[in-house]
Parts: structure tokens; C-alpha cells; sequence
């Protein structure tokens, strides 16, 4: 069933197309008729907060989406970002004029490097992904001046999708190298995959179990022996930020996600910012330009012809980018350490919580984020973590990521996030525990009260249909 507002119906019921004015916009690019239904303002806002009320965000209710974290999105932020200042500039203007953007933006770079234990910062890539590619193409044109020829870029089974795609869509051969029992790196499948033709080594620590690499310093050192790169996929920072650092692990190159992990809000596909950073020996390969300091004014520069060149048109989404600053700003290196350390403790306290009716493999104490499986629950009466997920939202939460990480069977991997209450995490334990135990029927067939229920995954995937035109053709 799909709930439909009043103007909904109008168009899908409107057959008094209006003819289109003349203008003197090129007649291909003309619509031939303009259906608008004709009706009051009020009709109009009922429409859009119906609308709105559809959706399901973080000012909603808890949203522990795991490893992608929707989490706190300060209003402070939206409000900055959407000042005259940051949405009135246009990406010719001179320069001179732009110099407070400039200045943002290179002041940003100088956090994100300390955040990171860099040397120097990219703010250009559009997403987490965006900044792999970018990191990717780093280390090739890195590799490729030094005369090697390396071919393989090795991860670990518990990767998020996105980094073996970065490397294949750079020409890498992807050579996916399994857990250890207790879920980190497995160094001796490392020890054995890792050759001359290893041009890096893509890791999120902690990774996606929520696991933190205790060996990582003699996985970086087995790396880098070998000539090859470690890189840092930072969607986890939450787990380590203000405490210690990609560079401090032994990290060549990083992207951080600044709509996970610095404030800034995501779905429905962007605009996010992936910036990515480099230790001093990578710097020249940086996406052109990059913006340098000059006496008191800030210049945007060619980067040479090492660069790997433009990753987007003009600078990164500043508008992300702005919010991002506002919230680094805002929680000053203190805070952000607080994040941190509230986000681990809400993670282990949710994670006790759950763990007598749901199993919980890889060990015992977790950073932000943790997997529970339902396989126990499927095994019992055939409920999967899927339907688990579709109940939970007719109790008012966001379900967690599932089906990830896929070395978990029925996975569902929780991040509560530091913004998450005592309250909050104690509610999504209980509807947990109170969905394990209710009429495998009734979850089986969730959500119920939401304006659409299931829906072919697939087919929507595949044939995506974006526009009412399909509801009025499906009524003709
Ligand atoms: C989200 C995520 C990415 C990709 O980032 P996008 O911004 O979504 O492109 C990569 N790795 C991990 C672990 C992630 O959670």
C-alpha cells in the first residue's frame, strides 16, 4: 500500500494538461505538456510534510547504523553551512574574493592532518569511496615513478565492498586474504601473499567487526618491507580519533568520511566529502590544485605534473566540508576524544546487553561498533536478520546495517554513536530482545506501519522508476 498525499492523487488523476508557454527555451529540450494540478497553498505544504513524515532520520529516533554511521548532525553546522557566504560563492570568482573558503579549507587540511597523523590533505573526493579511488591512483603514479611494476593490492575478507572496487577500478589485481579465528588480520596469510608485486595494503582498523588490530605496527612493518603501502579506509575513525592515529600505526595514506565521522549528515546517495591524506613521500601526487599559504593569502596551486590530476570539478563539496570544520571546531581535540570514548562505551554496553539472546561471535570487547548474528533466531523459527530489521522499524529505530560484514552469517552490525542516551541504547535492547521472542509470523511480514512494506530489492535496484509518471501510468 502506498500512502499518497492529496496532490499525489491530483496528478496521477489530472488529464487537464496544460499546454506549454512559449519560450525561448530549444524546442528538443522542451516538455510537451505540463500537468501541475492547480491548487492552494496549504495543499502544498500538507504535501511536502506528508512527504517529510515518510522519512526516517536522525531527528527521528536512534539510528545505529553500523560502519556507516549516521550520527550526530549538529544544527549548528546546517546553519553555518547554509549561510550566504557558503552557498552564494561561485567556484570562477577570484580568488582574492574567496579567501575566507580558502581559508577554511586550509586550516581544515591542517586538522585533518593531525587527526590523522599526516603530513598534507586532499579535500577534493566527493565520498569515502571517491577518496579510495583517489588514494589508489596515489600509490600507482607513487610506484610507477619509482620504476616498479606491482599488480596486486591485498585486503582482508572483512572489507568493505568499495575498497576492493577502488583498487579493480584502478587495474589492480584484488587478492583477498582471510580473518585470523579472533577475527583481525591473519599474518601469516598476510606474511604469504605479500610479494614485490603488492602495491599496498587497504585495512580499516578497527575493522569492520569493531576488532582493533593489536599487531598492526608488524603488519605495517611486513608492508613496507616489502616496498608496498599501507592504507587506512578511516570509516571507523570514530573508534580511535583523538586517541591515536592512522600515522602513528604506520599508515602511508588515508580517507576519512567526513559525512560518518565529522558531523556531517548522509543518505539518499550524498553529497558527502572523503578527504584523503598522505605522508610527506606522497604529497607531490596529491589531486591538483592544492591550496597554499603565501604571506597572509591563500592561493590555489598546480600541483606539478606528478599529480594525479582533477578527482572532481573545482574543490570537494565545501558545503560538507564547512560542517565538518564547524564540528572539529566546535568539540575542540578534547571532545573529540569524548566522542570517542562515549562511542566505545555505548558500543560495549548495547553489546552486553544483547548477548544473551543474540550470538555474538569474534570475541569479547569491542570498539564502536559490533556484529550480532540471528543465526540462532533463523535456525529456531526462520527469522533472519532481515526480517529482525524490518520489525525494528515499526518500533521506531533504525535498523543497523545487515548483511555486513559478509564473514558474519545473518549479520547485524550495530554503532550507536556518542550522541546515543542510556535511554536510547537500553530501548534498542529491549525491542531486540522483545522481537527474538515474538510471533515469528508477525516479524516474518514487518514492517506494518510504515507507507511501504517490502519491497523487490532487486527489481528496485535494477529498474529504478524515480518519478510519479509510474503511478499515473499503473492507474491508466
Ligand atoms: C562507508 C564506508 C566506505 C565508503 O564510503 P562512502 O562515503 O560511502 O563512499 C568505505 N569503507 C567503510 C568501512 C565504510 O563504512
Amino acid at each position: 500500500m502506498y500512502a499518497q498525499t492529496k496532490i499525489q492523487r491530483k496528478l496521477i488523476t489530472d488529464t487537464d494538461a496544460k499546454k506549454v508557454p512559449d519560450t525561448d527555451v530549444p524546442n528538443e529540450l522542451k516538455r510537451e505538456s505540463l500537468s501541475l494540478p492547480n491548487v492552494p497553498e496549504s495543499e502544498v505544504v500538507r504535501h511536502y510534510k506528508i512527504l517529510a513524515s515518510m522519512n526516517f532520520g536522525v531527528d527521528n529516533g536512534p539510528y545505529p547504523l553500523g560502519s556507516c554511521t549516521m550520527k550526530y548532525n549538529p544544527k549548528y553546522a546546517d546553519r553555518l553551512s547554509s549561510l550566504g557566504s557558503a552557498t552564494e560563492v561561485h567556484p570562477y570568482q577570484d580568488q582574492s574574493t574567496i579567501q575566507g573558503t580558502l581559508e577554511m579549507m586550509y586550516d581544515m587540511e591542517q586538522k585533518l592532518s593531525k587527526i590523522a597523523g599526516m603530513d598534507a590533505f586532499t579535500l577534493q573526493p566527493a565520498a569515502g569511496a571517491h577518496g579510495e579511488h583517489a588514494a589508489i591512483l596515489m600509490i600507482k603514479a607513487y610506484h610507477e615513478k619509482n620504476g616498479e611494476e606491482r599488480d596486486e593490492v591485498i585486503l582482508p575478507d572483512s572489507a568493505h565492498g568499495t575498497n576492493p572496487a577502488s583498487a579493480a577500478m584502478a587495474g589492480y589485481k584484488v587478492i583477498e586474504i582471510p580473518s585470523a579465528p579472533d577475527g583481525s588480520v591473519d599474518i601469516d596469510a598476510l606474511r604469504s601473499a605479500v610479494s614485490k608485486r603488492t602495491a599496498a595494503f587497504m585495512l580499516t582498523n578497527p575493522n569492520t567487526l569493531g576488532i582493533f588490530d593489536k599487531n598492526i605496527k608488524e603488519i605495517a612493518k611486513l608492508v613496507n618491507d616489502a616496498g608496498a603501502l599501507m592504507y587506512y579506509d578511516g570509516a571507523n575513525l570514530n573508534a580511535i580519533m583523538g586517541i591515536t592515529t592512522p600515522g602513528d600505526m604506520g599508515f602511508d595514506v588515508v580517507h576519512f568520511n567526513v559525512h560518518k565521522t565529522f558531523g556531517a549528515p548522509h543518505g539518499g546517495g550524498g553529497p558527502g566529502s572523503g578527504p584523503v591524506g598522505v605522508k610527506k613521500r606522497l604529497i607531490p601526487y596529491l589531486p591538483s590544485p592544492v591550496i597554499e599559504k603565501v604571506k597572509d593569502k591563500y592561493v590555489l596551486k598546480d600541483n606539478g605534473n606528478l599529480s594525479i590530476g582533477k578527482m572532481r570539478s573545482f574543490y570537494g563539496n565545501i558545503n560538507v566540508i564547512l560542517r565538518g570544520y564547524a564540528y572539529i571546531l566546535r568539540m575542540g581535540s578534547e571532545g573529540l576524544k569524548d566522542a570517542t570514548v562515549r562511542s566505545v562505551l555505548n558500543s560495549n554496553y548495547l553489546k552486553e546487553l544483547l548477548k544473551e539472546d543474540y550470538e555474538i561471535p569474534y570475541g569479547d570487547l569491542k570498539k564502536h561498533e559490533f556484529v550480532v548474528s540471528a543465526s540462532r533466531q533463523k535456525k529456531k523459527n526462520g527469522v533472519k536478520a532481515m526480517d529482525i530489521a524490518k520489525r525494528l522499524i515499526d518500533y521506531g529505530i533504525h535498523p543497523p546495517t545487515i548483511y555486513f560484514p559478509m564473514l558474519v552469517d545473518e549479520s547485524m552490525m550495530f554503532e550507536p554513536t556518542e550522541d546515543c542516551s542510556k535511554e536510547d541504547l537500553d530501548r534498542i535492547a529491549e525491542v531486540m530482545i522483545k522481537i527474538s521472542k515474538e510471533d515469528p509470523e508477525l516479524v516474518i511480514n514487518a514492517p506494518y506501519n510504515t507507507s511501504v512494506s517490502r519491497v523487490d530489492e532487486t527489481k528496485a535496484a535494477k529498474d529504478a522508476i524515480l518519478s510519479t509518471r509510474y503511478l499515473r501510468n499503473k492507474r491508466q
